[in-house]
């Protein structure tokens, strides 16, 4: 007869693993230049995705935990017409900023990086500005910060990034990689926040200070915003470590567990996705 199955040896050995995979195989690769400051991330999908996902407005009546966009969602193009209002209405945002010059982050920036995802997600992820390659592609969290975004979010939440929204907090790269200075970003926040509006996820997932503290209007530090559940316009926030930030002290890794398995709560996810036991 088999032996019953303790959910606490499952949960373990789970993290386990996940804190042992994400200790060297997100190593930088030899020669590759990375910026490894807390701006420094990109992502994955083309600038097309994000204000070209064409998946319904409408949310489902019940929440689903493993609900996927379909490839359509965030692979149409921009040009391809849509009855979608919220499409619509963040195309139009995307354009806006495509030109935006309210901050002087405009003057050195190669290409605005607005964001990318489900216009129907259930959870958006927020990080601080483009890095090089965010600012070379327009494309959020694409370097190695942003494939330990991705593996945050199959290995701790059984999503893969079509099925949520990634932005940032600034959508032009600051130079140097230094921080966005507090006039960038009381200049950009408004789209942050209309991005919030449209998208409606049912929670917010802060990735690093910069980000918490701008939109939570907030002076506390990471460790402590973290201890604590937030919100911001009724939706609830949660803070986190940044992924950049974790490839510098994967001693964290373990707290960022801990978090997303609270946004799983939030979001009636399992909190051990199936097949990562
Ligand atoms: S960082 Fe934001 S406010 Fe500043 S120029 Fe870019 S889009 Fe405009």
């Amino acid at each position: 007869m088999a032996e019953p199955v303790d959910p606490i040896r499952v949960l373990e050995r789970h993290l386990e693993q996940w804190v042992q995979a994400y200790g060297s195989e997100l190593a930088v690769p030899p020669g590759e230049a990375v910026e490894r400051s807390a701006h420094s991330e990109q992502t994955i999908a083309t600038p097309e995705h994000v204000a070209t996902t064409d998946a319904p407005a409408a949310r489902e009546p019940e929440a689903q935990p493993q609900r996927r966009a379909t490839p359509d969602s965030t692979a149409k193009k921009e040009t391809q017409p849509t009855t979608n209002p919220t499409v619509t209405a963040l195309r139009e945002l995307r354009a806006e900023i495509h030109d935006c010059t309210k901050c002087k982050l405009h003057q050195g920036r190669q290409t605005t990086v607005f964001g990318e995802g489900s216009t129907t997600a259930r959870v958006m992820f927020i990080g601080e500005a483009p890095g090089a390659r965010e600012d070379q592609t327009g494309r959020p969290f694409v370097g190695p910060a942003g494939q330990l975004l991705d593996r945050i979010l199959a290995k701790a939440m059984g999503l893969q990034r079509p099925d949520v929204f990634i932005a940032n907090l600034n959508k032009c790269r600051p130079p140097g990689n230094r921080a966005p200075e507090p006039d960038e970003v009381a200049a950009c926040l408004p789209y942050l926040k209309r991005q919030v509006e449209l998208v409606q996820p049912e929670v917010l997932v802060c990735l690093g200070r910069s980000a918490a503290q701008s939109l939570l209007g907030s002076t506390e530090s990471t460790t402590r915003m973290r201890q604590k559940q937030h919100e911001y316009c009724g939706i609830p926030v949660i803070v986190t470590w940044h992924p950049a930030y974790l490839l510098r002290e994967p001693s964290r890794k373990r707290e960022t567990w801990e978090d997303i398995k609270r946004v799983n709560q939030l979001l009636g996810l399992p909190e051990i996705p199936p097949g990562q036991s």
